[in-house]
């Protein structure tokens, strides 16, 4: 397959996903970074990474730190998360992500919204920063939970679908009520309707998954209109039910291959998007988020949880994570002290 042969319906992308030619994954990915420069331009925004906690209420089968798996459990402070926010301010990130395990106790959700508050008080670092914008990545919560987190200061919410199949999606996790695909994409839907903007996501090299699967994982994104994609290769943990079972998925090679292709595929998709570098890419190669960059995507979140904790966040083998960013690399230039809105989110609210 070379480029002039690429569609981008159902099978024309099934097809550019399927076929393996080194040749043409390259000539896609440079493709794809052309069209990055020429639409998002060759800023990188940054989004330091704050793992509240690995308590999680959930049991999705491929997840390192679902509710019965065996692991030790933390729940960063009130001070540990202001002490890392304000280290991404000092640092100027321009914004930071707060995630972690599903959560929906009443304790949780005021803490969440005390911190968002405390976190917009911030001063930036040096004048003409705008204060930190901050994503939250929490799972899904009752449509009034989600309002009290956007009034107290959130203006971004990262919730994956993991699987735009919904029989893909039952497989890889419980049958029951709290891991229905209906529920998952109501929230998304309710994320949107209040205001945010709603970043999704799936993972890419599951088992069970087709490339008919990530094609259609790429027109969903296009249907919803996300500002905002975080999408990332598949890495098996050892212990969850998903890698004991023994059911096949792609090599770690494979994976990573279609990880930066995915990228490469929906910046000329959607071509003003943010696309974030997933961290799951630079776990399977030191150099794996610049490589994302390098394919099209925008954005990379350097994780800045406090160290101690930050190894316990577990959910799948992360040894190289890092919190520093290879800016030798020339392409990269880094967007210090701004937010880093999509411009996609501009055309839309200017239309
Ligand atoms: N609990 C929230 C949720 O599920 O939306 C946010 C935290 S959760 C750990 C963030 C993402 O991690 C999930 O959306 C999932 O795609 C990803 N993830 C979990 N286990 C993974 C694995 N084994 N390989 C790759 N990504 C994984
Ligand atoms: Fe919990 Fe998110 Fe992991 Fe699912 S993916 S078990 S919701 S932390």
């Amino acid at each position: 397959m070379n480029l002039s042969e690429l569609t981008f319906d159902r099978e024309g992308l099934a097809a550019a996903i399927a076929c393996e030619d080194p040749a043409f994954e390259a000539e896609l990915c440079e493709e794809a970074y052309r069209v990055k420069l020429a639409n998002v331009g060759k800023e990188v925004y940054l989004r330091g990474l704050i793992e509240i906690s690995n308590i999680c209420v959930k049991d999705c089968l491929y997840c390192g730190i679902r509710k019965d798996i065996h692991c030790q459990r933390y729940e960063l402070s009130e001070d540990e998360v202001l002490a890392s926010a304000r280290l991404a301010a000092q640092r100027r990130f321009g914004s930071v992500v707060i995630q972690g395990g599903e959560r929906t106790d009443p304790a949780f959700v005021r803490k969440i919204t005390r911190l968002l508050k405390a976190i917009k008080e911030i001063e930036p670092a040096e004048d003409g920063d705008r204060p930190l914008g901050i994503t939250l990545s929490l799972g899904e919560q009752p449509r009034e939970v989600y309002e009290e987190w956007f009034d107290a200061g959130a203006h971004r919410y990262l919730l994956r679908i993991e699987s735009s199949n919904p029989d893909l999606y039952h497989k890889i996790h419980p049958e029951d009520q709290l891991h229905s695909y209906d529920r998952r994409i109501r929230a998304l839907y309710d994320l949107k309707a209040i205001g945010y903007q709603a970043g999704t996501g799936a993972m890419i090299g599951l088992p069970f998954q087709t490339a008919g699967d990530m094609a259609d994982d790429l027109l969903f994104y296009k249907e919803f209109d996300a500002p905002m994609v975080g999408m990332g290769p598949y890495n098996p943990h050892p212990d969850t039910p998903l890698t004991l079972s023994g059911i096949g998925y792609p090599s770690a090679e494979r994976r990573f291959a279609l990880g930066l292709k995915m990228i490469a595929l929906l910046r000329l998709l959607m071509p003003d998007i943010n696309i974030a570098s997933a961290t799951a890419l630079e776990v399977m190669d030191p150099l794996g988020r610049e490589r994302g960059i390098l394919s099209g995507a925008n954005v990379i979140m350097p994780n800045i949880t406090p160290e101690e904790q930050m190894v316990k966040y577990n959910l799948y083998d992360r040894k190289t994570i890092r919190s520093d960013i290879n800016t030798l690399l020339s392409q990269i230039t880094i967007g210090y002290g701004k937010w880093g809105d999509s411009k996609h989110c501009s055309a839309q609210h200017h239309t």
